[in-house]
């Protein structure tokens, strides 16, 4: 096997390793192999970026979900949940709010929660995009049909987001309740692109019984897929789950992950993630410094906050809007970076 910077300069060229090479480059880095990455991936991000670092507008709208997924704090078993579901009019005062703020893209996530059919997404979704004609509209809402997805799509959605939580079928029956298969997860995200939305897939570092080989998985898996964002975060433990006792990620491997990535996909749309914020007082402006280019700042309601708890410790579940963005704002100044008001779309290389 070559040394670690050999692979990292190969990686940066093939923009892919395969999976022996990139099993030996997670084992066997060191902090400086890290940092070498890490400014690669920077260069990489300010060619495609400058300075500018894209915001998306979070509003989580339910936290109601049919699933039992065993890391996430408002899975239907938790029944210590305070549950709640936004109203058009509550998801469109946040939009209101965000607009004002500068935010040009505005992300819709929650629980799978079927209050919310197709005829009630299709309204809200129309209502957003006429009202903010200007903006993009992020769904996360989970797995849906085709038809489902179409609807949404047609209805003006122009991004998905849905992690696929790990590409390897055994880590994926660890991490779910039978009624859950990786297969149907595949089979959406492909839906969603074929149905032209920018998709973005994802993962968990450090989610319980991952290994090395597992993440090596997933960057293959997201090599092929190509998306047009990646979500990655690290697992941290709710303490209201069957996962409450398992240890937490690591920081550093997904600061490290965050740059693999980017060599990658060069121009792909990678958020520094809420989970990177709460597991690091500086976990957002390193993501940025790491290879990121996006963050997601929250806009849900404040009286609702605390209870999209996926995870024990989630950081602004006290503060307004306004607080979050200015917050990051300065976070972002401090390390040369830049907050912009555009809809920062995909833009294919
Ligand atoms: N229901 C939607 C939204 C899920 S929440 C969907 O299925 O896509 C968004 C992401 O949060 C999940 O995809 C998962 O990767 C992450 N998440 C959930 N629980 C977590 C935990 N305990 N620690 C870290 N991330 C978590």
């Amino acid at each position: 096997m070559p040394n670690v910077i050999t692979l990292i300069d190969t990686l940066e060229k093939a923009r892919i390793l395969n999976r022996e090479e990139f099993v030996y480059l997670l084992e066997h880095h060191t902090d400086g192999d890290a940092a070498y990455l890490a400014e690669k991936a920077r260069i990489i991000s300010k060619k495609h970026f400058g300075n500018k670092v894209y915001t998306r507008g979070l509003i989580e709208i339910s936290n109601y979900c049919k699933n039992d997924c065993y890391y996430c704090g408002i899975r239907r078993s938790n029944k210590n949940v305070i549950r709640y579901r936004l109203s058009n009019e509550d998801i469109l005062r946040c939009c209101e709010q965000g607009y004002e703020l500068g935010f040009r893209t505005f992300v819709m996530q929650g629980g799978e929660d079927s209050y919310f059919t197709d005829e009630r997404m299709v309204e809200i979704i129309k209502e957003i995009k006429s009202k903010y004609p200007d903006c993009a509209l992020t769904l996360s809402l989970g797995e849906k049909s085709y038809e489902t997805y179409l609807k949404y799509y047609n209805a003006g959605a122009d991004r998905y987001l849905l992690r696929h939580e790990t590409a390897n079928e055994e880590h994926y029956k660890k991490l779910h309740p039978k009624e859950l298969s990786l297969l149907v997860r595949k089979q959406c995200l492909m839906d969603l692109k074929a149905i032209g939305f920018q998709t973005g897939c994802g993962f968990m570092v450090g989610s319980p019984y991952q290994t090395m080989d597992h993440i090596a998985e997933d960057l293959l898996f997201i090599k092929e897929l190509s998306p047009a964002m990646v979500g990655i975060g690290p697992f941290l433990p709710h303490h209201e789950t069957p996962f409450a006792d398992q240890e937490k990620g690591s920081y550093e491997l997904t600061l490290f992950l965050l740059s693999i990535i980017r060599l990658m996909i060069p121009n792909v749309l990678l958020p520094a993630t809420t989970a990177l914020g709460t597991i690091h007082p500086m976990g957002r402006e390193n993501g940025i410094l790491s290879g990121a280019n996006v963050v997601m700042p929250n806009l849900s309601p404040v009286a609702v906050r605390k209870n999209y708890e996926l995870y024990d410790n989630k950081i602004c579940t006290g503060d307004e809007a306004a607080e979050c963005r200015m917050c990051l704002q300065g976070r972002m100044q401090k390390i040369g970076y830049e907050l912009v008001a555009e809809r920062g779309d995909f833009i294919p290389m």
